[in-house]
């Protein structure tokens, strides 16, 4: 998937997810940007991500270590990640940070025909569940249906008193 639909999924997933988690509305609205700039985490492996150009002197000698979708896009480097931050960043800071790379990116990733290595280092096998291709027609349909369903959600939530 491209950075802008990574971003928006992150800080969608974190909307929904944070108030459900039991972070504080407040809180939840101060990290969403931390949500979708996690979202654009995992593709540091790749030389034209837009994570890639924020910071190129983690990039560079990273891209020539790992394979794109392989590494990074794992569910053992995401756990280290999120796990480095728990001590220092607290429910809203990790929850934010989780939820944008877990689901915003590797979820995101695994909707696609080219899928993540999710089981790394296990297997270098990828899973994807093929229902678009990165930049094309599927995608934009998915990054446009996503704000109503957020919206849908809230509506359900607040009318069957889930956020209570
Ligand atoms: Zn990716």
């Amino acid at each position: 998937m491209m950075g802008p639909t990574h971003a928006a999924t992150g800080a969608a997933a974190w909307i929904v997810l944070g108030p459900a988690a039991g972070v504080h509305p407040a809180a939840v609205a101060a990290t969403i940007p931390l949500a979708a700039l996690a979202a654009l985490g995992p593709d540091i492996d790749h030389p034209k991500a837009t994570i890639s150009r924020i910071l190129p002197f983690i990039a560079w000698p990273l891209q020539k270590v790992t394979t794109h979708r392989v590494e990074m896009h794992s569910l053992a480097v995401a756990l280290l990640v999120v796990g480095a931050l728990f001590p220092v960043g607290g429910l809203a800071v990790t929850g934010a940070v989780a939820v944008g790379w877990v689901l915003g990116h590797i979820g995101a990733d695994c909707l696609t025909d080219r899928g993540c290595a999710l089981l790394w280092p296990l297997t270098r096998e990828r899973f994807g569940l093929g229902l678009m291709t990165t930049g094309e027609f599927g995608e934009r349909v998915f990054a446009l249906l996503m704000w109503p369903a957020v919206l849908l959600y809230y509506v359900f939530a607040i009318k069957n008193g889930w956020l209570a």
